[in-house]
């Protein structure tokens, strides 16, 4: 695979790209002009003054990985910027319940110091007897609330048949669940609806799976990415899943792109969230997602793992001080 940086779009490279026998692919990225082209051989007998610099790879996720972008990528959701010296705090709901539900705990977050409201209207819940979010009259409601409140919203989309839903009630980041992953057309379609996209690692997925994953969305054309560490499937069954703070450090040095860590879904229990936080922001997370309920106990999802307000609070005063030490903020 290589990577062609144009210095501009040149139809006789085009052209040359076409007549040759090479598989290829034009795109914009981060301001720039690119072209892939593969395999090798082919792109190699190509050139063009068009053409700035070519980047060869054996890797399968050439867009996503730091070999041609070294300056780290920082990904903007209305005013909040992830991937800078800030840590940013997404926090909510697991599920959003209801509007009084979603307004208590939006205030609370904010006043704590998140900068993200997060809240799953669309739910991928392993039974389907269990609840499954609010749908449509979920995202009416974060709406509502983000505007009321003034924290951009992320939350997740199942299905590229609710695109219009996202479009319509203008959600701020979209967020991939572990369970889609490796939904290839719904990677294609978020790809192409260009909103900043939350990425979650599947539960099953290598970090390199989880890269080209990531490669969906950049190859069509939307570089808005964050990546989100949530916990993998392995033997210990004291946590629901097992955070991989290594997998997270790794993934890192491999790519451009942000970190965020999600200590809820692999904690499993209220208790062991604060230090999955913390941990997290030590191995150099730029974001954290958290969830955070008014009555947790009475959540209609993941009830064990909810934060309440008040424990929100004291973590991100633990939050705030461990990102001062490292030299960054919260
Ligand atoms: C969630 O964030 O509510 C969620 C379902 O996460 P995951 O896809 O990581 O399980
Ligand atoms: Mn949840």
């Amino acid at each position: 695979m290589m990577l062609f940086i144009l210095r501009n779009d040149s139809s006789t490279l085009r052209e040359k790209i076409k007549e040759s026998s090479a598989s290829y692919k034009f795109l914009d990225l981060y301001g720039k002009k690119l072209a892939l082209v593969w395999p090798d051989e082919e792109a190699e007998k190509i050139n063009d003054d068009s053409i700035e610099m070519k980047v060869k790879t054996r890797k399968p996720y050439i867009l996503a990985s730091n070999e041609w972008k070294k300056e780290p990528t920082k990904v903007s959701v209305k005013d909040v910027e992830i991937g800078g010296d800030k840590i940013v705090v997404a926090a909510g709901p697991c599920a959003v319940e209801s509007e009084e539900q979603v307004e208590t705990v939006a205030k609370a977050v904010k006043r704590a110091g998140a900068s993200l409201l997060r809240g799953g209207a669309f739910k991928p819940r392993t039974s389907p007897y269990s609840f499954q979010g609010l749908g449509e009259g979920g995202l009416k409601i974060l709406r509502k609330i983000s505007d009321e409140v003034g924290l951009p919203i992320v939350t997740e989309i199942m299905d590229a048949r609710d695109l219009p839903l996202f479009k319509q009630y203008d959600i701020d980041m979209l967020q991939i669940g572990a369970r889609n992953a490796q939904n290839f057309t719904l990677l294609k379609e978020v790809g192409k609806f260009g909103k900043p996209v939350l990425l979650k690692r599947g539960m099953a997925n290598t970090v390199e799976e989880w890269l080209q994953s990531a490669e969906y969305l950049l190859s069509e054309g939307n570089g808005n990415v964050v990546l989100c560490e949530r916990g993998i499937r392995t033997f210990e069954k004291a946590t629901r899943f097992t955070l991989d703070i290594g997998g997270m450090v790794a993934a890192k040095m491999m790519t451009h792109l942000p970190m965020c860590a999600d200590p809820s879904h692999p904690a499993g229990k209220r208790e062991l969230v604060h230090s999955l936080a913390l941990a997290s922001v030590a191995a150099g997370a730029d974001m954290l997602i958290i969830e955070v309920h008014p009555n947790p106990e009475k959540a209609l999802s993941d009830s064990e793992q909810q934060l309440t307000p008040e424990s929100f609070e004291v973590l991100m005063n633990r939050i705030k001080a461990l990102a001062n030490a490292l030299g960054r903020s919260a």
